[in-house]
């Protein structure tokens, strides 16, 4: 599970685990700002979203949007599959790696086991697989949900 830090003027900046995120809790430096309204770690809420207490500045937070991974994409496309809209649970390349595609946001998709083997080291057009929407690049707002 992971816990959004967002900047003092509530700016997003990265993500962190819900250890380190504890942690930064303890230490005084973030604050809760959203949280799991029904699960408690001890006598406290969990967050999803914490705040720094005070403001850093960043460069990488002017950036165009987060940095890629396999499980913001699955979060992206809600962790269904982009072929046959099941229950997703690897990362399909849409130009496949062996061709020279590559791990960004618009170059991949959720997918189920089986799409993703099906598909193999194909194009959607050369498979005849057609993703039910085109990738993009998400919003921080987007991954926070
Ligand atoms: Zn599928």
């Amino acid at each position: 599970m992971e816990v959004l830090v967002i900047n003092a003027d509530l700016g997003p900046l990265h993500r962190v685990s819900l250890r380190h995120a504890v942690r930064m809790l303890v230490r005084r430096v973030a604050e809760v700002h959203e949280a799991h309204p029904d699960r408690l770690i001890g006598i406290y809420p969990v967050p999803t979203v914490v705040r720094l207490v005070r403001y850093v500045v960043t460069k990488w937070r002017y950036t165009a949007g987060p940095a890629w991974s396999r499980a913001g994409v699955l979060a992206r496309d809600g962790r269904r599959c982009a072929y046959c809209g099941g229950l997703a649970t690897t990362v399909d390349h849409v130009v496949p790696r062996s061709r020279g595609g590559r791990n960004t946001w618009l170059n991949t998709v959720a997918a189920c086991d089986g799409c993703n083997q099906r598909k193999g080291d194909r194009t959607p057009a050369e498979a005849g697989m057609r993703p039910l929407y085109e990738p993009a690049t998400p919003s921080w707002a987007s991954l926070a949900r």
